[in-house]
């Protein structure tokens, strides 16, 4: 495969990467424009965000019929990667999880015009914001999803809800909830996926989490369903095929981690780049002696690698492949380079990169939780295990 970017996508890079820099990075150093969660605020975001959709940097995933810029997934690894440059780039272009991820299952899988405009149409021009609740507290679904309990019963024409939630990104505040739930105990059709909406009577937060990094808007919640009704026009596909959603959903939306979390990766070597040319040790700036340089040059070779197995499999899933082996490595890979950019740009910056006159301990203290959503490391590595034992040889071919 060919690795340039075709002009339309390098010519939309290059703008994202000056609206960064002019409008997204001089944030970063203003306490006014944070809000208690260490994320920018609404009135930061809604100014970013008028801004964005006034130069046409808008929702690079979404179809043109709906307002986005219809990228493909190469393009959404290209732009994604620099809208990243900062943390905080991602909310501006309206391509930051969870909304990210949600948006493209529904473009995916609902099936009117109608259903579109009713559940899709709001989210993508960014009038509400959304959260998919599948993660489950005490013995339930986690790593696991057959352990569900989560239970949806059929009433009629409405289903019944019970259950609980935890870790669901952005519940509060959030207007489109895409939750999955047990609807039989038939191995691989337990699960079905449905949509509400957050004035539906019969759930509610019970908490938000407190975490060790930085939030995203709506923090983490735990959320308690008792007699939640839903339609069964908002049901999403078949009876049965929660899963299906859920490998729709977490396909992409662990790609795209991906492509911003490379931006963040870069972000760290630039702090540290410029730091080490600078600062001066035994006679030479830092970035002269080899150690330093040995420490700089394995996080750039890792940057490169995991930019390589995105972008491939970027391109598988534009070629309609699933791109499961694919997404699971890159997944891994640049988890554990997000760790070691942040992790090595804080040494090499010393006492400073410790501090919160950089950037650097907000990633640093982001990044971990990178290892664990959207599937475990060692979840992914399973997954990469029983392909090779099932394709063997195969599992290496070449060609796709
Ligand atoms: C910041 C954050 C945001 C999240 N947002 C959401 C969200 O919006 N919606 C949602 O539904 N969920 C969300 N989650 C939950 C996330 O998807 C889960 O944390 C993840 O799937 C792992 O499940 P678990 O935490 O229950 O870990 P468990 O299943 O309890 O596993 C614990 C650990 O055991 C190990 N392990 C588990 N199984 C195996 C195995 N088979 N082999 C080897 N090791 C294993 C892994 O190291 C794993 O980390 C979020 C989590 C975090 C931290």
């Amino acid at each position: 495969m060919d690795f340039t970017l075709s002009p339309e996508i390098e010519s939309l890079r290059l703008k994202v990467r000056a609206f960064v820099s002019e409008h997204v990075i001089p944030l970063e150093s203003q306490a006014s424009a944070y809000d208690a969660h260490e994320n920018l605020n609404e009135a930061a975001v809604a100014e970013l965000r008028r801004l964005a959709k006034a130069q046409g940097l808008w929702a690079f995933q979404m179809p043109h019929t709906l307002g986005g810029l219809e990228v493909g997934v190469q393009g959404m690894a290209a732009l994604y990667e620099e809208a990243a440059r900062s943390p905080f780039g991602p909310l501006a272009f309206h391509c930051a999880a969870p909304d990210d991820g949600n948006m493209i299952l529904l473009n995916k899988i609902l099936k009117t015009d109608a259903e579109k405009q009713r559940w899709l149409v709001p989210l993508i021009n960014g009038e509400v914001r959304s959260a998919f609740a599948m993660t489950e507290p005490e013995g339930g679904c986690g790593s696991d999803p057959s352990l569900t309990y989560t239970r949806a019963e059929k009433h009629g024409d409405v289903w019944r809800i019970n259950g609980r939630k935890w870790f669901i990104t952005g519940a509060e505040g959030a207007q489109t909830f895409i939750l999955i739930a047990r609807t039989s105990n038939e191995d691989r059709r337990q699960l079905t996926a449905f949509l509400f909406d957050a004035q539906q009577p019969g759930w509610r937060i019970e908490r938000r989490i407190p975490i060790m990094g930085p939030e995203e808007h709506g923090g983490h919640c735990e959320l308690v369903f008792e007699n939640l009704e839903i339609p069964d026009q908002n049901r999403l596909l078949n009876v049965g095929d929660g899963l299906k959603v859920t490998q729709i959903r977490l396909g992409t939306a662990r790609l795209t981690h991906c492509m911003r979390w490379l931006g963040l990766a870069k972000r760290c070597m630039e702090i540290a780049a410029e730091y080490t040319r600078e600062r001066m040790s035994f006679g030479i700036p830092l970035a002269q002696h080899e150690g330093v340089q040995w420490m700089l040059g394995d996080v750039a070779k890792n940057i490169h690698t995991g930019r390589l197995l995105t972008m491939h499999a970027a391109w598988k899933l534009d070629q309609g492949d699933f791109a499961r082996k694919e997404i699971s490595m890159a997944k891994i890979h640049v988890a554990d380079t997000l760790h070691q950019a942040a992790d090595t740009a804080i040494q090499l910056c010393g006492a400073k990169g410790y501090s919160r006159d950089t950037l650097l301990e907000w990633i640093y203290r982001y990044a971990r939780q990178a290892r664990l959503v959207d599937g475990a490391s060692e979840i992914h590595k399973m997954v990469l295990s029983r392909a090779y034992l099932e394709e063997g040889a195969d599992f290496f071919r070449w060609g796709c």
